[in-house]
């Protein structure tokens, strides 16, 4: 096509877009209609930021506010062009928006591109693959925009064939908004049709609120052109919120996500309410099927469409659901909130406050149902989103005991090592006179399923959640107890079993701690301020000694973190336990020779930090103590 431009220059894409650009059009081929999906999904986008700003400047809208977008064909050229009256763009945006991906992190991303195509495919559900899907099937995508409020003069010009660069220049054109050209692929004519085109619409697109419209079906080879007043809206083009949900089919639930969500996957779970009374407000609220690569990053998106009277007002309105729910998709419409409604505003407003804990609720509900209706389904969701939600109990107290029957644990009870046991689940199964639950944390499930805390846990036969991620520990600082039952780090304090430990196993203890006391004393002299105490043990059948934390001390998990992030970690010493029945105890104890004694006393010290995950202060002196037995032994 030849249009007249000025200042014409080319620009590389930025590598990111290179890569993307890449792999889309190599993992997506097997759904390659998604391309028009994606370019109305931008193009209703910007007829609700026309809608927005016009608000403000109804002179934008150059005296049409019937905001619309169309989709032609021609057969011979073998073009697919959508026009849409939104907002357009100008040189700056065409160049930023279609030559980078502006989300931080993503070249942090891409490194993660193995190169093989399989294994990254799945990578783009990550990502959302919006306008640069066009190059599935074009061969080169031109884009002629023109920014609302701008003049004639002002247009732009953007084409690429989506190698290594594209063309910006400047045109002229006369209505505001974008027109996109589609120069198809050889082997790719089939979309330059009327019946395949207005099929994906149907499919994909029928939730979209603004009329999307096609050339009528004409009869006749002679003419192949339809004039201006023949064209018709295929979709729907009803804002799908404001439907009945008993009338709205899932596809469509899940069609719409894609859109709200830019996702490329179909959600695992969605609510769609409608709440009458003091305040209205209609929300529909989903769940993805995967985290995206920045769940994590501080300045990522976050938070719902916020819509006023139908009208959109804003994106990423995270006012609407506190940050542990911040994966959660879907749009707001509001009766009540003024079109002009600011972030300020929505700041201050306790009317926001009353929306957003409803709204938690809601999406809490929707995972709990989740949870016991499709635990597959569930399973998915903890892996995806789980550690976010564990920022829950710290962030929401009001609704820390529904947080925590949604929360899951790897257990000593299920030897996968998954996180798949429910509190619930733990409760259902509590020996007989058993009041709390059992946790051990720690740096990683190899590491916790064979601790040395767990011994007489296992030989009585109770469960003990295993966790270990890194948010674990600061997350039980929160969790006190769930449905009246205390949780009780297992490695914590002075272990007591309560109902659990009979009279008999009590006076049993009691008498071999007194045995023990001569030995006890012994120790405390040999390891001077390393302990803050030693004691005979409860916890062990097997090991000769393990490492308890004080009850108030910082665990290991939390030294870490604050260590690594550079703060001060208040001084604190482990309390040293002995198994008064090992043989190696009972050699220490018949130990004459004090030196020896000292020396044995640090490597069972040394051995418990270990086995505890814990690095020792001074290996060089661990590794010469044991050599030095060794050595003996041999001898
Ligand atoms: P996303 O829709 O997730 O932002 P896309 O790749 O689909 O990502 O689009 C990139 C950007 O290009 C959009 O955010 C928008 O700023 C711009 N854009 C794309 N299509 C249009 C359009 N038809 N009108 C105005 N801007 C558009
Ligand atoms: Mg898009």
């Amino acid at each position: 096509m030849s249009v007249e431009t000025q200042n014409k220059e080319t620009l590389g894409f930025q590598t990111e877009v290179k890569q993307l650009l890449h792999l889309m059009i190599h993992s997506l081929y097997s759904n390659k209609e998604i391309f028009l999906r994606e370019l109305i999904s931008n193009a209703s986008d910007a007829a609700d930021k026309l809608r927005f700003e016009a608000l403000a400047k109804p002179e934008l809208l150059e005296g049409g506010a019937d905001l619309k977008i169309r989709v032609s064909f021609d057969k011979d050229a073998k073009t697919v062009t959508l026009d849409d009256n939104g907002i357009g763009m100008n040189r700056e945006d065409v160049i930023t928006h279609l030559g980078t991906i502006a989300k931080s992190g993503t070249a942090d991303f891409m490194k993660h591109l193995t190169g093989d195509q399989k294994k990254d495919s799945h990578l783009i559900g990550q990502f959302g693959v919006g306008f640069y899907s066009a190059f599935i099937v074009a061969e080169q995508v031109e884009v002629f925009s023109r920014r609302a409020g701008t003049s004639a003069e002002e247009g732009v010009y953007w084409s690429s064939k989506g190698e290594g660069d594209f063309e910006v220049a400047n045109i002229n054109k006369a209505e505001r908004g974008t027109r996109i050209v589609l120069h198809l692929k050889s082997g790719e004519e089939e979309f330059a049709d009327g019946w395949r085109l207005r099929n994906i619409i149907k499919k994909y697109s029928d939730h979209i609120a603004l009329p999307i419209e096609l050339p009528k079906e004409f009869h006749g080879e002679e003419k192949d052109k339809p004039s201006e007043a023949e064209w018709e809206t295929v979709n729907r083009a009803s804002a799908l919120w404001t439907r009945p949900r008993t009338e709205v089919k899932d596809e469509e639930y899940q069609e719409f996500y894609k859109h709200v969500g830019h996702d490329f996957e179909n959600p695992l779970a969605w609510s769609h309410n409608k709440v009458e009374g003091k305040l209205e407000y209609t929300s529909l609220l989903f769940v993805p099927g995967r985290a995206p690569f920045d769940l994590y990053q501080r300045e990522a998106p976050k938070g719902l469409k916020l819509y006023v009277q139908r009208v959109f007002i804003m994106d990423q309105a995270d006012e609407f659901l506190p940050l542990y729910l911040r994966f959660i998709k879907g749009v707001v419409d509001s009766n009540d909130l003024s079109l002009n409604v600011s972030r300020e505003i929505l700041q201050k407003d306790p009317v926001i406050d009353s929306m957003k804990s409803a709204l938690t609720k809601r999406v809490l509900d929707m995972l709990d149902k989740l949870a016991k209706d499709k635990p597959e389904d569930y399973k998915n969701f903890w892996k995806q989103f789980g550690q976010v939600l564990k920022e829950g109990p710290a962030e929401d107290f009001a609704n820390k005991e529904k947080i925590a029957g949604l929360l899951r644990f790897a257990s000593t009870q299920d030897a996968s090592g998954e996180q798949s046991v429910s509190l619930a689940d733990y409760l259902g199964r509590v020996k007989e006179g058993q009041d709390k639950v059992y946790y051990l944390t720690g740096e990683s499930y190899a590491q916790v399923k064979n601790s040395p805390h767990l011994e007489v846990f296992r030989k009585k036969g109770i469960e003990v959640l295993l966790l270990t991620d890194r948010i674990d520990e600061w997350l039980m600082s929160y969790l006190t107890e769930f449905d009246g039952k205390q949780f009780v780090d297992v490695a914590r304090g002075d272990l007591d079993l309560g109902k659990l430990d009979t009279e008999e196993d009590k006076k049993a203890q009691e008498e071999i701690a007194k045995t023990k006391e001569g030995l006890v004393e012994r120790l405390k002299t040999a390891l001077g301020d390393e302990v803050a105490e030693v004691r005979v043990s409860h916890r062990l059948t097997d090991s000769p000694a393990i490492l308890a934390i004080g009850e108030q001390d910082l665990g290991l998990q939390m030294r870490q973190i604050l260590e690594a992030s550079g703060q001060k970690v208040p001084e604190s010493k482990p309390i040293f336990e002995i198994n008064p029945a090992h043989p190696l105890i009972e050699k220490l104890d018949a130990e004459p020779d004090e030196d020896r004694f000292a020396d044995l006393s640090h490597i069972l010290f040394d051995q418990a930090a270990l086995a505890a995950g814990d690095s020792l202060k001074d290996p060089a002196a661990y590794v010469q103590r044991l050599n030095k037995l060794l050595v003996e032994l041999s001898a």
